[in-house]
């Protein structure tokens, strides 16, 4: 491998033996046809399948290394792997599946060196993705751009380059729940957006199920702000007030029209009693999710543990 690396393309992979060969077959071209000495990190997040047997048939080629973690320890865990043994000045993240194509990424290069940024992001043209995928996503997008009051508009799309100094200080940060591109904006000042083609996943299906996407979109706003529990504070202060003006309505009520009407109204007030007992249970499920992501901090183990490294050298 080039001493001199200029970039680091960081790749997790996750159960993708279908698409790593087609994503060596691509990416490799046009990082050569790049003229800049270049590094392919994969990280095997845990993989069952073949995965890792594949990738370590590629570091016969000098320019891949394989990062072999001893679990599954999560898409954003892998990366920082990644970042914690590449050296390139510019690093590249990309998902595996080949939903980024690789061929955009020259571009992203070209452009963060032109205006020396600190941070590229990419907005998914033409996003491949179902409704339910997409309509979440632009609902996080603006919760994301106001917590972070960085105007990005799609911090879901992983194809992304940062500047070494960026990916220096993110390493230093031992966070386990954590989401790398609004991680990424605490350090990088100067961040521009530009846009990239989406493909459909080449092979394979995808690794979110419903419960680890939301688990990712809290791990998003809760590791960057205290807001839904503001909002909830704030919320709760609003319907308690509202609560006591249905009281004094119901009573009121009750004085002009006597008890039978008041009886008759019991299922209204059941319904009301409802709605606040879910709001209550929300509230908690909220503050539990802050608690949990604490407890894991303070447990202080370690956010993922590499088992090996592989490369054109051999094990390292
Ligand atoms: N991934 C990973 N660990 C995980 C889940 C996913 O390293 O626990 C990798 C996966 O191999 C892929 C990328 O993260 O390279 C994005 O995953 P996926 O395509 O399943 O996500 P989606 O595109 O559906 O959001
Ligand atoms: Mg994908």
């Amino acid at each position: 491998m080039a001493d001199n690396v200029q970039v680091s393309i960081v790749i997790p992979v996750y159960n993708e033996e279908k698409n790593l060969p087609v994503l060596r077959d691509r990416l490799l071209p046009v990082m050569q046809g790049s003229g800049k000495s270049f590094e392919i990190i994969f990280i095997d997040d845990g993989s069952s399948d073949n995965s890792l047997v594949i990738l370590q048939e590629f570091t016969r080629n000098e320019h891949i290394k394989v990062v072999e973690l001893t679990r599954n320890y999560g898409q954003h865990a892998a990366i920082m792997a990644g970042f914690s043994v590449c050296c390139g000045n510019v690093v590249v993240t990309m998902d595996a599946d080949l939903q980024n194509p690789p061929e955009e990424i020259p571009k992203l290069i070209k452009v963060m060196e032109e205006g020396n940024y600190d941070v590229v992001g990419t907005i998914r043209k033409g996003r491949q993705d179902s409704f339910f995928r997409i309509l979440p996503s632009k609902i996080i997008n603006m919760v994301a751009r106001k917590i972070t009051g960085v105007g990005m508009h799609d911090w879901g799309c992983m194809l992304r380059a940062y500047r070494r100094e960026v990916v220096e200080r993110m390493i230093q940060c031992h966070e386990h729940a954590t989401f790398i591109p609004a991680l990424a904006t605490v350090f990088g000042k100067r961040i521009c957006e530009i846009e990239v083609n989406h493909e459909e996943r080449h092979g394979g299906k995808s690794n979110y199920p419903l419960r680890k996407l939301v688990n990712l979109q809290f791990d998003l706003v809760a590791s960057f702000s205290d807001f839904p529990i503001k909002l909830i504070m704030y919320g709760g202060i609003g319907l308690s007030f509202l609560g006591v003006c249905f009281g004094i309505v119901l009573a009121v009520a009750r004085l002009a029209y006597g008890a039978v009407w008041a009886a008759d109204g019991v299922f209204t007030l059941f319904a009301i009693l409802f709605v606040f007992v879910g709001l209550q249970f929300f509230a908690l499920g909220v503050l539990g999710e802050y608690i949990g992501r604490i407890y894991l901090e303070v447990r202080k183990r370690p956010e993922y543990v590499i088992e090996d490294i592989y490369s054109a050298k051999g094990k390292e």
